[in-house]
């Protein structure tokens, strides 16, 4: 009789012989689980009396995963951070904080109120970040929505519709009812490139008039979906009147908003955490025992044969740890300046990840003026360096609020990395001004991260130009010499997302685990 094997039943046999992780990599590649979680609970081997030492180079998110996995599963742990702090990237400003930029470091002067504060790494959380919202939900961190995107907000460029900014919403309405207004002329004409039918034609025209809500002659007079002119409640409603289809086309916002929401990564609804991104840091820590050793840089990472030697420099005085395993999410472009002997071809992996640029300002406002104009979280769009001014979700109605007052990613320039941090606010005011009347006059104070200025990171977001990744991302997802794991976001394909540093992590560990169970059993078996 023939026996028919199930995948359930498959995955019991795989269960049976290797252990969870041979379950979760298993369904990973039969496809029976998302590559983007949820993550299974990470069932490591217990390793405890077999004393396996463990040094993790550096304290953000993806060396705190590291952490708090490996001490659950019995290894001895040891952190060890270049920086004052813990968390990397994952930084949320307050009052009296301070920022630690090469040459220029700030205090943070914004009141000593739990609700002013900045996000000046993580901000957003989308759903389908699974394993960042997996440890969110383990470690009891609360989550909100977080506005991202907000219709009755702005997009403003220079030299366009008469130097005003202009709500989203009547973009975004007059722009779809433009080009569905097109699309009904082509129906009209039937210049389609295959025969359609009748019936064919007839359901595009009901797509383009429902689409771009136009009238039954199928042409665009302006909607409601562009907001309220004026009135409209308790007095007939006014509507905007539609913006000329030149001005749309010369404004670039089609570039920057028009489809941003639509990056599954951006897509609405995202999380946030209330008080401030690094609660999760802050979780991590409440549930992370083993040491962190802080002000602790590691100046050369040496593979021996049966482990890893670190050594490091804390408070002028150098010391050495050796372990059996090291992993390492020091910024790969710090790692030429690190003494090692990683392979040459291993270097070359990590020589060729570039430094991306990323930069934050954050401004205190004495009063939330954007709610006066209707904007309750979200953001506006400007072709102005700023790039975008997002408005707090949380803290509606209070008094006070912190605006992001600036937002550039792809700018390789070093535009604000140069400046002061007191020009930096200056700057941002005046394009502020240009927005939003009176801008300037609302700001009480300000701090900005230049991320290719901070101490310890000199970068963010790691790039990899050309046929890079193709050539040396699957071998930097192995450990050198069995013994040295490269790990952070930089080894993910969501470099600048948390998730990409977890999920790097728990690449790393799925290997270790695999590792320790393959070397248990030869010494079981001999
Ligand atoms: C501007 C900005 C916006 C972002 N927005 C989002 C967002 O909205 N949502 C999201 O999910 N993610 C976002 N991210 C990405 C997120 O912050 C990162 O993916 C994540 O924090 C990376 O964690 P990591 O552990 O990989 O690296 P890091 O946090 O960079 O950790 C590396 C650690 O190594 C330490 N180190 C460096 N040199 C040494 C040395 N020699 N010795 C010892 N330690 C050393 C550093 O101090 C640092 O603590 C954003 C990042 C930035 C910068």
């Amino acid at each position: 009789m023939k026996t028919i094997l199930s995948r359930r039943h498959f995955l019991n046999l795989v269960g049976a012989a290797g252990g969870s992780t041979a379950v979760y990599k298993t369904s990973m590649a039969l496809g029976l689980m998302q590559e983007s979680g949820p993550m299974a609970k990470l069932d490591l081997q217990d390793v405890s009396g077999r004393r396996k030492t463990i040094a993790i180079l550096g304290a953000g998110l993806s060396g705190l995963t590291i952490a708090y996995e490996l001490e659950r599963a019995g290894y001895d742990v040891t952190i060890i951070e270049a920086s004052h702090r813990i968390g990397g990237r994952v930084l949320t400003v307050r009052h009296g904080d301070t920022v630690d930029e090469m040459g220029q470091s700030q205090v943070c002067n914004f009141d000593d109120d739990p609700n002013l504060y900045f996000n000046a790494g993580p901000a957003r959380i989308p759903g389908h970040h699974r394993r960042v919202l997996h440890y969110c939900k383990t470690l009891d961190v609360p989550l909100i929505v977080k506005a991202n995107m907000s219709r009755p907000a702005y997009t403003y460029e220079e030299n366009q519709f008469g130097n005003k900014p202009q709500r989203v919403s009547q973009y975004l309405s007059d722009a779809r009812g433009f080009l569905s207004e097109l699309l009904h002329k082509a129906v009209d004409k039937n210049i389609f490139d295959r025969p359609m039918s009748a019936e064919d034609l007839e359901r595009m025209r009901l797509f383009a008039k429902s689409y771009g809500d136009l009238d039954d002659g199928g042409k665009y007079n302006g909607s409601l979906r562009a907001g309220y002119k004026k009135d409209g409640f308790v007095r007939p409603e006014v509507l905007h009147d539609p913006m000329s289809f030149d001005d749309l086309l010369n404004s670039r916002f089609w570039e920057r908003g028009l489809a941003a929401s639509e990056n599954p990564d951006w897509g609405e609804p995202l999380m946030e955490i209330p008080g401030g991104m690094d609660g999760l840091i802050k979780a991590f820590v409440q549930n992370v025992k083993s040491p962190i050793k802080l002000n602790a840089q590691v100046q050369a990472v040496t593979l021996q044969n049966d482990g890893v030697d670190i050594t490091f420099n804390r408070k002028g005085k150098r010391e050495k740890l050796s372990v059996d395993y090291c992993f390492n999410s020091i910024p790969s472009h710090f790692m030429n300046a690190i003494h090692n002997n990683l392979p040459a071809e291993y270097m070359r992996g990590l020589n060729a990840l570039k430094p991306g640029h990323g930069y934050k300002l954050g401004l205190q406002m004495k009063e939330r003026f954007w709610e006066r104009e209707g904007i309750y979280g979200g953001m506006t769009f400007t072709d102005q360096r700023i790039g975008q001014i997002w408005y707090p979700s949380t803290g509606i109605h209070s008094q006070k609020g912190v605006v992001l007052g600036a937002y550039q990613f792809f700018d390789p320039s070093g535009f604000f990395e140069r400046m002061t941090p007191t020009e930096r606010i200056e700057y941002a005011a005046n394009c502020g001004d240009k927005i939003h009347k009176e801008y300037s006059k609302y700001i009480e104070s300000g701090v900005s991260v230049a991320w290719g200025r901070m101490n310890y990171m000199m970068g963010c977001g790691a790039q990899w130009p050309g046929d890079s990744r193709e050539r040396f991302y699957k071998m930097l997802q192995q450990p050198a010499s069995g013994r040295h794991y490269m790990i952070g976001d930089q080894i993910s394909y969501h470099p600048s997302w948390q998730e990409g540093a977890i999920g790097s992590a728990e690449v790393a560990l799925l290997d270790l685990d695999e590792r320790v169970r393959a070397a248990n059993k030869v010494t079981a078996n001999g």
